[in-house]
């Protein structure tokens, strides 16, 4: 297949977007696969700030980023993305160049335990005042679940209605698959 698919899309967009020594967020670390490519991406002089509102997510994405001897690189917090404004530090404030939120429930977790509209929107809102011009925010959204596709049309319409003159916007999505399939919103600040 010669079409990325979404993941593949989704870290295409950070890898343009990011260079080393950026400051990134993962938005949902859960296991933490995320949080370890962003560590990766921008390499011994950058910063991921991660957060999470399960306690075992943050156990698992601590070991996998020590495994990986990566946590130098990362901040957890133990905390719902809807406060990151207020915990990054000031002095790393439009210096962020890319962020991702995989939204949805943890896999092989409570699936009752989801992320929300009202918070998803209120973190892109603080994210969007304190990143850098051209930096990229990826939303991953699953909908298949209870309470997903209110959270996907609440998002859909956030973002629909955003001043172009403010950010470029992007949906992508495979049009003709069966049973709810991820798709991304990509939000470019200019
Ligand atoms: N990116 C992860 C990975 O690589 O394994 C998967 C993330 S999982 C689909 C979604 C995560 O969002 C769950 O771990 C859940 O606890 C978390 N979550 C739910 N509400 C949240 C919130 N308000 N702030 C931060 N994380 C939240």
């Amino acid at each position: 297949m010669n079409i990325d698919k979404i993941l593949p899309f989704a870290k295409s967009l950070l890898i343009k977007a990011v260079k080393p020594g950026d400051v990134v967020i993962d938005a949902t670390v859960g296991n933490g696969y995320d949080t370890v490519f962003l560590a990766e991406l921008v390499g011994e002089s950058g910063q991921v700030f991660g957060f999470d509102i399960q306690n075992e997510a943050i156990v698992a994405s601590k070991a996998r980023l020590k495994q990986k001897s990566l946590s130098e690189r990362a901040t957890i917090f133990h905390s719902g993305h809807e406060y990151l404004f207020k915990l990054i530090p000031t002095n790393y404030h439009g210096k962020i160049f890319g962020a991702i939120f995989n939204l949805g429930y943890l896999p092989g977790s409570d699936k009752a335990i989801v992320t929300r509209p009202e918070t998803t929107i209120a973190a892109i809102q603080q994210l969007l005042e304190i990143m850098a011009p051209e930096g990229i925010i990826v939303l991953v959204i699953y909908h298949g679940h209870k309470g997903g596709a209110e959270e996907r049309d609440s998002l859909l319409a956030y973002c629909q209605q955003m001043d172009q003159k403010t950010a470029h916007v992007l949906q992508y999505q495979f049009i003709n698959q069966q049973n709810h399939p991820a798709f991304i919103i990509a939000i470019e600040k200019i």
